[in-house]
């Protein structure tokens, strides 16, 4: 059988070029080599206080921005959460499996719960969904950044607690593994901490070349260039020499090298040469994100697609979990009473 991914993302609204290159991306690729999941994870975003109507647009607007960015509907699983409730079904069960300590020792739940004055119940069990929305499609591999390492470990925990009380003798859920995405980290246009959106340093994937333009002229270089005539160090340059590595062709990394050590090139040429490869890769995203912008029910299509496709999946799982934990389905009493 073809290995089986799983991503899941936050519907944040827009995406910006740090999540296109550093998940996206990735995920446009695997589809053609996994059997592929990809999940809009409003269960998840509703741990944070929001607007319904403002959730409905953002999980649209991210459904837009992944299907223009190549996730194809017809080859990958691409579907909303929240339309198969058998995520909150298996997150229930392991809850139930799942030690207290395990939760409270997350760093993204000390964090989370540190900035706020009453921590609800879901902020600390928020890993436990993460856990049932892998482990109800049995994938394999999650592709994630750094930063999730620490959940998908205790995805694990999860799968080999419940195995272990349920399944003993053969293993019902497998140990998924984190496959880090090759992109590291893109800096956000202050150069200073990563891009993301909470931080308001971003690019948006679909920005007007105009917009994108005016971020880039200002953004800082290498500091050691004051004037053209300094020479430069590409390595020192937070932001401009990255996004020419992620988009300009190998040719013209070298030229910038060049261009930079040997004071050939001021920052703003720089700038001028990567904008026309950024907008090469850029443009036909936002022409198709215009596009579907208009057609909402092609949109929408493509994720009861998805649902439909992703709830086949998750049902056989949820009958066979049942089964083994002697929980009620349709039939099972009548069928076990019966065998008697
Ligand atoms: P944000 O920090 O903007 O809220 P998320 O945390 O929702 O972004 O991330 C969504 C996906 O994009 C994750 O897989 C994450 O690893 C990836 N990602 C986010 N920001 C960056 C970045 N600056 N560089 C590389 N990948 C990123």
């Amino acid at each position: 059988m073809m290995a089986r991914i799983f991503s899941g993302i936050q519907p944040s609204g827009d995406l910006h070029i740090g999540n296109y290159l550093g998940a996206v991306k990735n995920w446009v690729q695997l589809q053609h080599q996994f059997e592929t999941f990809i999940c809009i994870v409003d269960y998840h975003a509703i741990t944070a206080p929001y607007e319904p109507a403002d959730l409905v647009r953002r999980t649209h607007d991210m459904a837009v921005g992944l299907l223009a960015a190549g996730v194809d509907p017809e080859k990958a699983t691409l579907f909303v959460q929240s339309q198969v409730p058998e995520h909150t079904e298996l997150a229930w069960i392991f809850n139930t499996i799942t030690p207290l300590g395990e939760l409270e020792r997350q760093v993204a739940f000390k964090e989370k719960s540190a900035r706020q004055e009453q921590v609800m119940a879901g902020t600390l069990n928020y890993p436990v969904l993460q856990a049932a929305d892998i482990l109800l499609y049995l994938a394999d591999l999650v592709p994630v950044g750094e930063d999730q390492v620490q959940h998908l470990e205790l995805s694990r925990v999860v799968s080999r607690n419940w195995n272990s009380r349920f399944s003993p003798a053969k293993p019902f859920f497998p140990e998924p593994q984190p496959r880090l995405t090759p992109t590291r980290r893109i800096m956000g246009l202050d150069g200073q901490a990563k891009m993301s959106k909470s931080l308001g340093n971003t690019i948006g994937l679909l920005e007007e070349p105009d917009a994108i333009w005016e971020k880039l002229r200002p953004a800082p270089t290498d500091p050691a260039r004051q004037r053209k005539t300094d020479a430069g160090e590409p390595d020192k340059c937070p932001i401009i020499y990255q996004l020419h590595k992620a988009f300009s062709p190998e040719e013209t990394v070298r030229e910038v090298e060049e261009n930079c050590r040997g004071a050939k090139w001021g920052c703003v040429d720089c700038k001028k040469s990567l904008l026309p490869n950024m907008l090469a890769e850029l443009t036909p995203i936002r022409e198709k994100a215009r596009e579907l912008q208009a057609d909402r029910a092609q949109v929408s299509a493509a994720l009861d697609l998805g649902a439909t496709k992703a709830r086949t999946v998750a049902r056989e799982t949820i009958k066979q979990v049942k089964d083994m934990m002697g929980l009620a389905r349709e039939g099972l009493i009548a069928n076990a009473m019966s065998a008697r």
